[in-house]
């Protein structure tokens, strides 16, 4: 049964069984085949979908480029306040793809192993404090508050700019889904006996506890989430992979309706 099934597998039915009623090791084997089967056609149906969701986000932006550049073309071309206004958002769609796409490179390069990490030893106290204050003209301007606790200087060896990125990521998902109302972002220094723990938390609608294993997953996004949130759904994988990397501890602890710490 186990050759046939393997035979079977080679040819692309990933969703062959076999039985697994036998208590030796010949049982213990088909339960690790079955184990093997269903992860196989777990991922190629990942494969299929991360297809699917590709294809859907490049042509989102595309389609709206061709409509507003055809609206130029034939209505706003001579009037300079609608013409404006359609350029901009041709210019504003044309940043969106290319976060997109760069997005999809840096996480296949994580992936791939091709990069390597770059060490140097920094303080983490100072990094955050100059990352939260990149983000500042943007909050203000969107009426957020980000508030930056941080605890002695403590100085860290790791790949200063992919940590970067990490925290980044992070900062940009707790203002893309905090609360509406009171807009706040809080960002966190701990020093731990073994180590740093770095927090950023929202005070938004939070991630059911089921989509919480999930939400690291390659172009996992709610299917709640609206398009006027900026992302790719590639933020928290390309977290993911950057902390795998370092081999350092992440996760979230979040609750319907008070938000979430990452
Ligand atoms: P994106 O934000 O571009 O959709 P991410 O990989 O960063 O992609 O996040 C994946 C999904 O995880 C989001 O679509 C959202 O559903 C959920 N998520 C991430 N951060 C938060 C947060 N702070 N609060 C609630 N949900 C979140």
């Amino acid at each position: 049964q186990l050759s046939s099934a393997a035979r079977q597998m080679a040819m692309g039915n990933y969703a062959v069984q076999v039985d697994t009623r036998r208590s030796d090791e010949l049982g213990d084997l088909a339960q690790d085949f079955n184990h093997m089967a269903n992860e196989v056609q777990r991922s190629s149906q990942m494969q299929r979908d991360l297809l699917a969701n590709v294809s859907h986000d490049l042509r989102t932006p595309l389609t709206m480029m061709k409509a507003y550049a055809e609206m130029i073309r034939d209505l706003s071309g001579n009037n300079p306040v609608k013409r404006e206004q359609h350029l901009n958002i041709i210019i504003e769609e044309t940043d969106r793809l290319t976060q997109i796409v760069n997005d999809m490179l840096d996480l296949s390069k994580l992936e791939s192993g091709a990069q390597k990490l770059d060490y140097s030893t920094f303080d983490i106290a100072q990094c955050m404090a100059e990352i939260v204050h990149r983000y500042e003209g943007v909050s203000e301007r969107m009426g957020y508050q980000i508030h930056l606790t941080l605890d002695e200087p403590c100085m860290v060896r790791c790949d200063e700019s992919k940590i970067d990125r990490v925290i980044g990521n992070l900062i940009n998902n707790a203002i893309n889904y905090t609360s509406k109302e009171d807009k706040q972002v809080f960002v966190t220094q701990r020093n731990l006996p073994q180590c740093v723990r770095i927090e950023v938390r929202d005070t938004g609608d939070g991630i059911e506890e089921d989509k919480i294993k999930l939400i690291f997953d390659k172009y996992y996004r709610s299917e709640n989430h609206k398009r006027e949130v900026v992302g790719t759904g590639l933020g928290l994988s390309i977290v993911k992979e950057i902390l795998k990397m370092h081999n350092y501890n992440y996760g979230v602890n979040s609750k319907l309706g008070e938000g979430s710490t990452f």
